[in-house]
């Protein structure tokens, strides 16, 4: 039987359809050590966890290990298709360093000790500070990669338990723009779209969205499409030549920390054009006037010299927009890690508003989430905010989640919005923040202002909790590490980005004594005595199913509605995207085909911020201008990047991602595939920089801004003239820095690898999400190449300009099988 390499060819072998088709099926498998099916002694239902997509799959199990992987032929996501890093990553579960037992700091040094020691330690501290100080001294850092179940029993601990607001996600770094801009224009957080919406739709705009690297299985279906009849138009907005863009009718490259301005002409086209449903506009939204008086000084003139597009582009883009009859937009990360992101990303909605283009076959907006399960760290309100999308400023809200946990409304912080995490680390330098426990994520590599970021983590007076899989960067600075279980090892529920949710259950037994997330935060719970106002225990729980339970109670009659939805519904099934409810009992594909937005002042998620300014929206100016079930067409104006370059700095520096690659490598680096197909850190310029600068491929670089420097070999790629690229997966735990910078690339030890050395403290002002597109920075080589290329894949956005003689490619352990919807296999 034939097998393809998918390192070399990402998205498999096309199986092209129409719109309005069913997509075709597709089944992706992998299975390690020569086996064949026949040798799986059972096969576990679960679904992806190293991006977004939330593909459904199976694991496969022999002698008690996970021996490989197989998508799920029937699952609504994927059709049977699984992305590279599905298929390959799941080797770092079986990785020699995973953590086995918890440490504790003792004489400077992390030492092996038993879980009552560690623990007792962990809650210890706690108590100590709330006696000492209160619960404004404890704060909480998660991740998008746990269950729905732990952000929820993590979410009642910290507001319900422990009573501090200090509580955040590193979806704050990823998807905090996403439920921004989705609650400033609808009232709630919640997707419109669905991906079903590829299948119907004429045109596709993706904004900063590389999904080809991100979702490489929805880029399969957008592919799919594109190979069929009566292909849809794709708009692609991005500064990189990415596959996207390859693909693109229209490509627009602007000036990174523009976008804003690119957002507004087009709107200014869309209204000159008339290219508007008035009669849906004026039954199903407000502020229409307000954003036709915004735009109409910004024609495609004015933004071509702001965004260097030339003005025909954008007219043609406009075009595309105005002209289509299902239009599926998709944002991410060049959108969102900018100054103006959330302005930018609610100019998205508003062309699908103006177009009464929403609820309806083909006509979806996917605000896109980067993590697995960012948006359970939403929903559940481990990002900060109230679980079910509750609104922290409305009184009604906090006292009927008070009903629930049965405390008092007064112990539920409401005083102020939620501290986000850029806010909690500031609190923790200051000092006012002495306890920090942190789950599933990598602080010390995936923050900005790194020097900045590990000296705050190391200061003697914070004490540092890490729970995690390996010994990260932060966890080497931690003053106890709780060793955790992970996808596979552990049951429970995620949501992806189109509101699918699925269910992945117990494969294997974790390694040594790791515990799953749940059991530690339940097992930290009890040794607190977190307990009601009646003295009885704060949670209830002593199971995922139990939790789950427990959060289908919470979400009752909210956005996210879970009520009507249970484990048993989803085992053996396709995934079932919420509200599932008495009037949806079969889950709900699209949101707001009624034209009923959850606007309402007594139950919307937030009475919205002023998107320049990120001034909350005062409640009683909100209730003034009840929009009574409409939703909110918000203009705002174009101000420029905070950090230009200048003669010092004369580039703009952005990040990224690669597909091969998830966060900060923890796992990826660790599936032998996935690391040899990106095995180091590169730097992107343009062919026209690398002229005149005299620069080769292959030669080493320095990137250098006010924070910092990295060192970096030279790819050049199809990225915009003046903008430099680093992904920022690479970070120090497989260098002699440990943690820190100490001889990654350079002579001296004195440069990093990780791009986050340079990337400033610095956010958009309504979601606070930190800016990672634009930064100053200045170039210059240090050292000649040998003629060996740059370390960066050449299937990618990445790819050279020019051939450099190799190509990305797998080994005999890459080959995985397809098997195509006419019974063939590859
Ligand atoms: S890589 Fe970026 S987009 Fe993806 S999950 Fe991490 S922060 Fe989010």
């Amino acid at each position: 039987m034939g097998r393809i390499d998918r390192i070399a060819e990402p998205w498999g072998t096309r199986t092209p359809y129409g719109p309005g088709e069913t997509w075709p099926t597709r089944v992706d498998s992998y299975l390690a050590d020569g086996l064949d099916e026949h040798d799986v002694d059972r096969w576990v239902q679960s679904a992806t966890v190293l991006h977004s997509n939330g593909d459904a799959l199976d694991i496969a199990v022999k002698d008690g290990r996970i021996a490989g992987v197989r998508g799920r032929a029937g699952d609504r996501v994927n059709h049977g298709r699984l992305g590279p890093k599905d298929l390959y990553g799941w080797q770092a579960n079986h990785s020699p360093d995973r953590l086995t037992e918890p440490l504790v700091r003792r004489g400077g040094e992390l030492v092996p000790a038993d879980w009552d020691t560690a623990m007792d330690a962990v809650a210890g501290r706690t108590r100590e500070l709330l006696d000492e100080r209160g619960p404004g001294s404890v704060g909480f850092y998660t991740t998008g990669q746990l269950f729905l179940e732990e952000y929820y029993t993590l979410a009642v601990i910290a507001h319900g338990g422990i009573g501090t607001n200090h509580l955040d996600g590193n979806t704050r770094l990823c998807t905090a723009t996403a439920g921004e801009s989705l609650k400033e224009s609808f009232g709630s957080d919640g997707q419109p779209g669905s991906y079903t919406d590829v299948d119907h739709a004429d045109v596709i705009a993706l904004y900063g969205h590389n999904v080809a690297e991100t979702q490489t299985v929805l880029w399969t279906r957008m592919l799919d499409r594109l190979a069929g009849p009566n292909p849809p138009r794709l708009l692609c907005v991005d500064p990189r030549q990415t596959p996207v863009a390859d693909a693109a009718t229209v490509h627009l490259a602007p000036r990174p920390g523009t976008n804003l301005m690119l957002m507004n002409a087009l709107l200014h086209e869309i209204v000159a054009h008339d290219w508007v449903d008035h009669d849906w506009v004026s039954r199903h939204t407000t502020g229409f006037d307000d954003l036709r008086a915004q735009v109409a000084d910004c024609p495609p003139e004015r933004a071509a010299e702001v965004c260097d597009v030339p003005a025909g582009d954008i007219r043609a883009a406009a075009q595309l927009l105005g002209s289509a009859e299902r239009l599926l937009s998709t944002v991410l990360q060049g959108f969102y890690q900018s100054h103006q992101a959330t302005a930018a990303a609610v100019q998205v909605n508003n062309v699908h508003l103006v177009r009464g283009m929403l609820g309806r076959p083909g006509c979806g907006v996917l605000q896109m989430n980067g993590q697995p399960t960012a948006q359970n760290t939403r929903e559940c309100g481990a990002d900060g905010d109230l679980p079910g999308f509750r609104n922290w400023a409305n009184p009604a809200h906090v006292e009927d989640l008070a009903r629930l946990w049965n405390v008092d409304p007064l112990r539920i912080p409401h005083y102020g919005p939620p501290t986000n995490l850029m806010q909690i680390l500031r609190y923790a330098e200051q000092g006012s923040i002495r306890f920090l426990y942190v789950t599933g994520t990598n602080p010390a590599v995936s923050l900005p202002e790194l020097a900045r970021v590990r000296r705050v983590l190391a200061q003697e007076r914070l004490f540092l909790v890490v729970q995690d899989i390996f010994l990260t960067e932060t966890a080497q600075l931690a003053d106890v590490v709780l060793p955790a279980a992970t996808w596979g090892e552990k049951t429970g529920t995620f949501t992806n980005v189109d509101r699918t949710v699925h269910l992945s259950e117990k494969a294997v037994d974790p390694p040594g004594g790791a515990r799953p997330d749940l059991d530690i935060l339940l097992d930290y719970a009890r040794r607190l005595e977190l307990a009601d106002q009646d003295g009885a225990p704060l949670v209830t729980w002593t199971d995922a199913e139990g939790a789950f339970e427990a959060w289908k109670a919470c979400s009752a009659g909210r956005p996210c509605d879970y009520s009507g939805l249970s484990y048993d519904q989803l085992r053996g099934r396709s995934g079932i995207q919420w509200p599932v409810n008495d009037a949806h009992p079969g889950g709900t594909e699209r949101l707001y085909a009624d034209g009923v937005f959850p606007t309402d002042p007594g139950y919307c998620e937030t009475y919205g911020r002023d998107l320049v300014t990120g001034a909350p929206v005062e409640p009683t100016a909100y209730r003034a201008a009840n929009p009574s079930g409409r939703a909110l067409i918000k203009p705002a104006e174009y101000v420029p990047p905070h950090e230009p370059p200048d003669d010092a700095h004369p580039f703009v520096l952005t990040t990224g991602r690669t597909l091969y690659h998830f966060h900060t490598r923890t796992k990826t680096g660790r599936a032998p595939q996935l690391q040899r197909a990106a095995p180091d850190v590169w730097v992107e310029v343009s062919d026209d920089d690398a002229r005149a600068h005299g620069w080769d491929e292959g030669d080493l670089l320095r990137i250098t801004t006010e924070r910092g420097s990295v060192e970096a070999r030279l790819r050049i790629s199809g990225i915009r003239p003046g903008v430099v690229f680093l992904p920022f997966h690479y970070g120090y735990w497989d260098t002699p820095g440990g943690y820190r910078p100490g001889g990654a690339n350079s002579a001296d030890g004195a440069h990093g690898r990780a791009a986050n050395e340079l990337t400033p403290t610095d956010w958009d002002p309504a979601s606070k999400q930190p800016l990672f597109k634009t930064a100053a920075a200045a170039v210059e080589r240090i050292a000649a190449g040998d003629g060996s290329p740059a370390p960066a894949p050449t299937t990618t956005a990445s790819r050279p300009v020019r051939d450099v003689g190799t190509h990305t490619r797998g080994d005999e352990r890459s080959l995985a099988l397809e098997t195509l919807p006419d019974g063939g296999a590859r």
